[in-house]
């Protein structure tokens, strides 16, 4: 049997009239589905008995559901979630004041293997369907007012998985987050954030994508990158600048730089200025993220390379934040938990 959700709402429409109901019932199933994040027919409670029972007989709910919760002593709490097939993928939540991030995935791991990622280290298996998607946020949002008082109030997708190679499954994710008749949230709260897949960043621009788009740069050395994440080989840094100039004009965005500091690979002076030259042909915002160790034998860059870094790239009046890294006691960085997954709820 389908999923419900799996079907537009033209077709359900369709069902519906074929079997007597009237056509307003779509607007009250759409709202079961998409606003309240229903997961069965027995929730819709304004249907009647009937009508859920006719629902039952012919479609289904591919559900997604909390395996394993850990929380961090800073607040953080990390997810992994079984989907109907048996894969798994991981979602965190990062509170912070009265803000609540949630960090999801777009796909069962991931076919990039940058050196550094656990998810690399865990290969491709499929893309996630946007109800997927969608069923990690509701989930985490459940949670995040159980725990933290507050709904989840930003999104970025920087689980597992490359969200560009992904495409219409997060766009439509994105556009079901975003819809008024929906969850509703703002466009500006979410930021896709990839390893810099030219043609996709071309197509955000060509869509008029209205989130902001983060690119996870790391190292501004195109050799040295290759060599770590393979993706800078098909994606190289003319076809990504090409790419990035073409996204700002279009949409007027500014680009947000993530760059992970890792120590004696990326965080020399020559580096900060390498990361300049790379910027000059868009605006950006540069986040500098301390690194989450993962078994990769990678460290963190100590205290005073970040503070060299930082200080060549204010000299060049750039906009650089420190991000300090949450959840360190759960191995919040993605992929740690489905190759792990020690502590269960
Ligand atoms: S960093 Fe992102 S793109 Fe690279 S392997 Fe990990 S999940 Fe894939």
């Amino acid at each position: 049997m389908e999923d419900i959700r799996h079907i537009t709402a033209e077709q359900l429409t369709e069902f519906l009239l074929q079997n007597g109901e009237k056509k307003f019932r779509t607007a009250q199933i759409e709202e079961w589905l998409w606003k309240r994040g229903a997961l069965t027919f027995g929730e819709m409670t304004n249907l009647s008995v009937a009508l859920r029972q006719l629902l039952e007989q012919h479609f289904t709910f591919q559900r997604t559901a909390i395996e394993r919760r850990v929380q961090s002593s800073d607040g953080t709490a990390k997810y992994l979630f079984t989907l109907h097939d048996g894969c798994q993928v991981e979602g965190v939540l990062i509170p912070s004041g009265q803000r609540v991030t949630a960090c999801i995935s777009s796909q069962v791991g991931c076919a990039l293997k940058c050196a550094f990622c656990a998810t690399g280290t865990l290969g491709f298996t499929r893309n996630l369907h946007f109800s997927e998607i969608f069923d990690q946020y509701m989930l985490m949002n459940r949670e995040a007012e159980q725990l933290y008082g507050h709904a989840i109030s930003n999104i970025v997708y920087m689980g597992m998985g490359e969200p560009l190679l992904n495409y219409e499954n997060v766009m439509e994710s994105v556009r079901l987050i975003t819809a008024p008749a929906g969850p509703g949230l703002s466009p500006s709260r979410i930021t896709l954030s990839t390893v810099g897949i030219a043609e996709g960043i071309r197509r955000l621009a060509d869509d008029g994508f209205k989130p902001e788009v983060a690119l996870s740069l790391h190292c501004a050395d195109e050799l040295k990158r290759s060599l770590r994440m393979p993706v800078t080989r098909s994606n190289n840094f003319a076809m990504l600048q090409d790419a990035l100039r073409y996204l700002h004009e279009k949409t007027g965005k500014r680009i947000t730089i993530e760059y992970l500091m890792l120590k004696g690979w990326n965080d020399s002076v020559e580096d900060a200025r390498k990361l300049f030259r790379f910027c000059m042909p868009f605006p950006v915002k540069i986040n500098l993220i301390e690194y989450n160790a993962t078994d990769s034998g990678y460290e963190k860059s100590p205290e005073e390379n970040v503070q060299r870094f930082v200080a060549f790239l204010e000299s060049k009046n750039m906009v650089v934040n420190i991000r300090h890294s949450r959840g360190q006691d759960i191995d919040a960085a993605c992929g740690q938990l489905a190759k792990k997954g020690e502590t269960r709820l």
